[in-house]
């Protein structure tokens, strides 16, 4: 069935149609969502691509890429709504205009609300240049709390008692969300679970792509601590910040990639995080890469160094 909502008429139309995808019902008391047939990349050709490609999961969670054609990185971040609030993780890479297309997509949401305004929650996966660089479109704008970029300060906007092992919460208002600290991939390192959708988000902690680990205990811990978080709650899918593997098993797109049109979709599931925790068990010898057929484990240290470097956040 197809539902299409006339917005001048403020009327619901729904037409089945069988065959075509419709939005999940919840289940379980979980929200349903939906995501796109592709990503669109970068490319090929960059004048036919637009800066950004925003996707509502539902109508009150947007995913938002960031182009290849602006940064090879092509972050995702994520725009929550609750009815207090709006919590959005991340800022975008290079030389992104972030804050114009994330207050768009507020000032569509607000609309759509019969809403005058929102106050806006700006938190971050972690503290690499490739997802803090529109920071400072932020800082000044009103209506507008930025969550530091230091351990300390984000223990206590999210009330996070002891580090790492604590868990802290925001309430968007009717929509809590869990914050878990996995430090290993940084320090500042964070996960989200939306208790909404049973949505788990893992940053560059767990996506379909290259998972880069610089402090290997801490990462093995944080991994398990996520799986022990996840074992009695549902996880619908388990969303990252990139995506660089290709479709075919076990091979990704090279460092710096624009243009990526067999990418892997976005969405993991917890099986990947089992997956991830058996391997980094396994790993305890050898610090060597570990290619899994949807993600590859790369540990960073002396003998392993980083193939580019990322740029890190001076708090
Ligand atoms: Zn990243």
């Amino acid at each position: 069935m197809i539902c299409t909502r006339a917005r001048s008429l403020v009327v619901t139309f729904c037409v089945s149609i069988p065959g075509i995808a419709q939005v999940p019902p919840a289940i379980a008391g979980i929200r349903g969502g939906t995501f796109p047939d592709r990503w669109i990349t970068g490319g090929p050709k960059c004048v036919e691509v637009p800066d950004w490609q925003v996707h509502e999961y539902n109508e009150d969670l947007f995913m938002i890429r960031e182009s290849g054609c602006t940064d090879p990185e092509k972050p995702f971040l994520y725009l929550f709504f609750g009815k207090d609030r709006a919590l959005l993780q991340d800022t975008g890479s290079g030389p992104a205009e972030t804050a114009r297309v994330v207050t768009g997509s507020i000032s569509q949401w607000l609309r759509d609300h019969k809403r005058a305004s929102i106050p806006l929650v700006v938190t971050h996966s972690h503290s690499h240049g490739d997802h803090i660089a529109g920071d400072s479109q932020f800082k000044s704008m009103p209506g507008v709390s930025m969550v530091p970029l230091t351990v300390t300060g984000t223990q206590q906007f999210f009330g996070i008692r002891n580090w790492p092992t604590d868990i802290g919460q925001i309430d968007l208002g009717d929509r809590i969300i869990d914050v878990i600290p996995i430090p290993g991939h940084d320090i500042l390192s964070l996960a989200l679970y939306d208790r909404q959708t049973g949505i788990l988000i893992t940053g560059d902690s767990l996506y379909p792509g290259r998972i880069y680990v610089r402090d290997f205990e801490a990462f093995k811990a944080s991994t398990q601590r996520l799986v022990d978080f996840t074992r009695d709650r549902i996880v619908t899918h388990i969303l990252g910040c990139h995506i660089e593997q290709s479709t075919t098993p076990y091979v990704d797109y090279p460092i710096g990639t624009r243009y990526a049109p067999y990418e892997l979709p976005a969405a993991l599931s917890r099986a990947h995080l089992l997956e991830m925790n058996e391997a980094l068990k396994e790993m305890k010898e050898s610090r060597d890469r570990k290619l899994l057929r949807d993600f590859t484990i790369w540990p960073i240290d002396a003998q392993h160094p980083f193939p580019h470097p990322i740029p890190t956040a001076k708090p």
